[in-house]
């Protein structure tokens, strides 16, 4: 299980070598994605808290990432942190997600974005509930939902 510790060192030394990669620039991601999505994913936009019905949507599946389908939080994980955004306690896979500090905004925190084709998903934070004490904060837009069968 991955704790704040560990992912402040990640964010310091570096992440988890990814299992592959997927670049493309921003022209083709824009070509690619609508707009709303484009500008949170590639552009570290943040949508309007509560402005997804995901919030509070727990029936079993995997969120993947919106832009190249990695897997990236299972369900199982997701918790309501009444937040007004999607909120998961682990990853689907310690290497799916990579973590850098983010000093914007006169704060320091750690973002989180896609390990895959590094897509910004939001920010992690260590004021999670047991048993990791971790909460995954997404925007929902970054994610899509497969439902289990
Ligand atoms: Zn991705």
């Amino acid at each position: 299980m991955l704790t704040w510790q560990t992912i402040l060192k990640l964010a310091k030394e570096g992440n988890h070598p990814a299992k592959k990669k997927v670049t493309k620039s921003e022209r083709e991601w824009q070509a690619l994605l609508p707009e709303d999505v484009f500008r949170i994913t590639r552009l570290k936009g943040t949508e309007r808290p509560f402005s997804s019905q995901a919030c509070t949507v727990f029936t079993p599946g995997e969120y993947h990432c919106v832009c190249c389908n990695t897997l990236l939080f299972d369900a199982n994980e997701k918790f309501d942190s009444r937040s007004g955004w999607p909120s998961f306690t682990q990853p689907a896979e310690v290497e799916a997600i990579a973590y850098l500090a983010d000093h914007s905004h006169g704060m320091t925190r750690v973002e989180i974005v896609c390990n895959v084709c590094d897509a910004h998903l939001g920010h992690v934070f260590p004021d999670g509930p047991p048993s990791s004490g971790l909460r995954y904060c997404v925007n929902a837009l970054s994610l899509v939902k497969n439902e289990s069968e």
